[in-house]
């Protein structure tokens, strides 16, 4: 075999796409010319390298995806808390604009108990200007227990100012120190485990009810 031949066949042979027969030809001028050998190991050393520089490459490229990536998540925590924030602000404005009521301290409460011949009225008035009281009433007649919540309010706009009162009154009216006219027309045997509950933010007030006949 002609070196030039050799030499020709020498990028097939290393990536093992000669034939049989030629490969045979070829290891066989190679085991008597030294030339061609050492032509063929650098061929295959360069070879090599390409492939390692091809996977260094490779990595280089991934690596940047990879960086890519980083930076779109990233961008993607900036969008999501963004949105987070403007939907707390958004929650927060709208409460202040809109539910603006909740249960009073008792210190911005003034709670008074008056008393009329057989009525007995509790009053609550704010002491703030500007704000207001509303109560919401619970009773159970099983075992009379009467809960008011006392909440406080802002004026604003969400409300009109002519449902906003100067104070809240809720009445009891009393037959003698033993009974209670209720709103429905009857009559209310008083026990000693008939209570009403006062329910601020801070604190509870029990007073028994013929606790409230009594205090004239
Ligand atoms: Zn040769």
């Amino acid at each position: 075999m002609k070196h030039s031949v050799c030499r020709d066949l020498a990028p097939a042979y290393i990536d093992k796409l000669t034939s049989e027969e030629t490969n045979e030809q070829i290891e066989e001028h190679m085991n008597q010319c030294e030339e061609c050998r050492d032509y063929l190991n650098k061929m295959k050393e360069d070879l090599f390298l390409d492939d390692e520089n091809e996977e260094k490459k490779d990595k280089r490229s991934i690596d940047y995806f990879k960086k890519v990536r980083t930076k779109n998540r990233k961008r993607t925590l900036v969008i999501v808390s963004s949105l987070l924030a403007i939907f707390l602000a958004l929650i927060t404005a709208y409460y202040f604009v809109f539910v603006n009521m909740w249960l009073a301290n008792s210190g911005n409460v003034e709670t008074n108990i008056q008393n009329h011949d057989t009525a007995v009225t509790l009053s609550f008035k704010a002491k703030k200007d500007n704000h207001y009281i509303i109560t919401t009433d619970a009773k159970t007649d099983e075992g009379y227990t009467d809960t008011i919540f006392v909440y406080e309010k802002r004026n604003d706009f969400s409300t009109p100012a002519k449902l906003l009162q100067d104070g809240v009154n809720i009445t009891y009216t009393f037959l003698d120190e033993n009974t209670l006219l209720l709103d429905n027309g009857k009559e209310k045997k008083l026990t000693d485990d008939d209570r009403v509950s006062i329910q601020y933010k801070d604190k509870t007030d029990v007073i028994p009810i013929k606790d409230l006949y009594d205090t004239e």
